[in-house]
C-alpha cells in the first residue's frame, strides 16, 4: 500500500483538474488519512477472504470423508456378499449330500424287503422303487459336482474381494488419518486468523465498519474494490468521472453508485477514467 511520508490532509487544489495526471503527483502529496482507512479495511478484507477460504476447505472435508467411508462401505459389502455366497453353496451342497444319504438308505431298506418278500409282484414294484432312487442319486451327484464347481469359483471371488477390501481399507484409512490431519491444521489455522480478526476490525474507521459488514453479508468477500479503467472493480460498470475523482481524491470513502462497494484506487491502476 502506497503511503506518503508526510501527513496531508487537503487534496492539492488542482485535484479535479489534475485527476488525470494524479498519478504523476509526488508521494508525499499523497493524502495519508483515508489511504490509511482503506488500507485498514483492505488489511481485515484480506483476512475475512482468509478466514472464508479455510471455512470453505473445513466445509469440504465432510463429504470428502463421507465418500471415503462409501468407498471401504461398498467394498466391504461385496465381500460380505461374497462370503455369504461361499457359505450358501456350502449348505446347499450338505443338503445334497443328506438327499444322497436318504435315498441310499431307502434303496437299503427297499432291498432288504425284496428279500423278504415272496410275491412277484411286489418284488417288481420294489424293484422300480430301488431303480427311482438310484436315478434320483445319480441327478443328486451331478448337482453336487456343479454346485462343487460353483465353490470354487466363489472362493476366488471371495478372496478377491477379501482383498479389495482390506486394500480399499487400508488406503482409506490412510487417507481419513490425513483428512483429520488437514482438518486439525485447518481448524488452528483459522483458529489463529479469528483470534485478531476483531482487532482489525476495530482498527477500521467506526464510520466505515458497518457498511463494510453489511455489504460483506450481500456481496461475499468482494466488498473493498479497485478502480481499474474507470471501472468498479466489484460490478464491473463503468464509473461516473466524478466518483473516479473521488476516489484518486482520496478525501473520502467512495461507494460505486451502482452496487455500493467500497472503492478505492491507487497509481499502478491505470488512469483512464469514464467519459
Ligand atoms: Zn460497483
Amino acid at each position: 500500500m502506497i503511503q506518503g511520508q508526510n501527513v496531508q490532509t487537503n487534496p492539492p487544489a488542482c485535484i479535479f483538474s489534475c485527476a488525470l495526471t494524479w498519478g504523476n503527483l509526488t508521494d508525499n502529496l499523497w493524502p495519508v488519512e483515508m489511504l490509511e482507512a482503506i488500507e485498514k479495511l483492505l488489511i481485515l478484507q484480506d483476512r475475512d477472504r482468509r478466514i472464508a477460504r479455510l471455512r470453505n476447505e473445513l466445509n469440504n472435508i465432510v463429504p470428502e470423508r463421507q465418500s471415503l467411508q462409501s468407498r471401504t462401505a461398498s467394498s466391504l459389502t461385496a465381500f460380505e456378499a461374497a462370503k455369504h455366497r461361499v457359505k450358501q453353496i456350502e449348505t446347499d451342497r450338505k443338503k445334497l449330500e443328506l438327499d444322497v444319504e436318504s435315498k441310499k438308505q431307502v434303496i437299503e431298506k427297499y432291498s432288504l424287503q425284496q428279500f423278504q418278500t415272496k410275491k412277484n409282484d411286489e418284488y417288481r414294484a420294489l424293484a422300480r422303487e430301488i431303480e427311482m432312487a438310484r436315478d434320483a442319486i445319480v441327478k443328486l451327484e451331478d448337482q453336487q459336482l456343479e454346485l462343487m464347481e460353483q465353490a470354487e469359483t466363489a472362493q476366488k471371488e471371495a478372496a478377491t474381494a477379501t482383498r479389495v477390501a482390506e486394500d480399499s481399507r487400508r488406503v482409506a484409512d490412510k487417507l481419513l488419518a490425513d483428512l483429520t490431519k488437514k482438518e486439525e491444521n485447518l481448524q488452528k489455522e483459522l483458529a489463529g486468523l479469528e483470534a485478531d480478526r476483531d482487532q482489525l476490525a476495530a482498527a477500521v474507521d467506526h464510520s466505515v465498519l458497518p457498511r463494510y459488514e453489511r455489504l460483506r453479508k450481500s456481496k461475499g468477500e468482494n466488498v473493498v474494490v479497485g478502480v481499474a479503467h474507470g471501472v468498479c472493480g466489484g460490478c464491473h460498470m463503468k464509473l461516473q468521472r466524478q466518483v473516479v475523482v473521488s476516489c484518486q481524491g482520496s478525501q473520502e470513502i467512495v461507494h460505486c453508485p451502482n452496487c455500493g462497494r467500497i472503492l478505492y484506487y491507487t497509481r499502478d491502476m491505470s488512469l483512464a477514467v469514464a467519459e
